[in-house]
């Protein structure tokens, strides 16, 4: 059996840095655009930029620059850029924070299983997180795509010569972890995290739901692997 997991808001802490810049930056041109529609400008200039900056926190920063300076019809500062690049930087730099049960988690299973870590986003922002989490050693597969969709999984699984229904996925995201992997014919277990990103909600029926797992922390997963497996 494979065990993959997906690791920004499922093994750490990820999303809430992004609200707050995006926040900070909210707040910096409220007094350019009185519009209540900025955050959905700023998204709106984010989905516009994913097919050439991709994602991660570089791609945000750039959008967030492109949003200040559209928005405020070019009278955003040369400092106020710098303090944008600023909030960037701050994502990019936060401490690894792991969420609740992951090391233990994490730890047990990969004393019975391979482990492996599916992300998406910057190669560098990514990799850098990886190694500063101290979680690297448990994985024995560790890739960085950049989109999570059904044909990148099923390369991966090509890849590794992996069978489907030997696959199991964990994240938070219905969009990226879970629901290309139903499609594929492995198991998906979705863990919901508090804070989340618009781009990756989907709205899901009933019967869908009954394709996958879902649980509340990463610490209920061993059970759920030795019941259903
Ligand atoms: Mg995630």
């Amino acid at each position: 059996m494979i065990i993959a997991f997906d690791a920004d808001d499922t093994l750490w802490v990820n999303e809430p840095y992004f609200r707050e810049a995006e926040a900070a930056l909210l707040e910096m041109l409220s007094r350019y655009y009185p519009g209540e529609d900025l955050l959905d400008r700023l998204y709106q200039q984010e989905i516009k930029n994913l097919n050439i900056f991709g994602y991660g926190a570089k791609a945000f920063t750039l959008s967030m620059i492109e949003s200040a300076i559209e928005l405020s019809h070019g009278k955003v500062s040369g400092s106020e850029i710098q303090r944008i690049i600023d909030l960037g930087r701050g994502i990019m730099s936060q401490p690894v924070k792991l969420l609740k049960g992951v090391e233990e988690t994490i730890k047990q299973m990969s004393s019975e299983h391979q482990l492996m870590l599916i992300t998406k986003g910057d190669l560098f922002d990514q990799e850098s997180k990886i190694a500063r989490s101290g979680l690297a050693d448990y994985f024995r597969i560790i890739e960085v795509v950049s989109e999570k969709d059904e044909a990148t999984y099923n390369q991966l699984l090509i890849k590794h010569n992996i069978q489907p229904d030997q696959f199991w996925m964990v994240g938070n995201s219905l969009r990226s972890d879970v629901l290309p992997i139903v499609e594929l014919g492995g198991q998906a277990v979705h863990i919901p995290c508090d804070v989340g990103w618009v781009h990756e909600h989907v709205d899901v029926d009933e019967s869908t739901r009954q394709t996958y797992h879902e649980l509340t922390c990463i610490d209920q997963l061993p059970e759920l692997i030795s019941k259903t497996a």
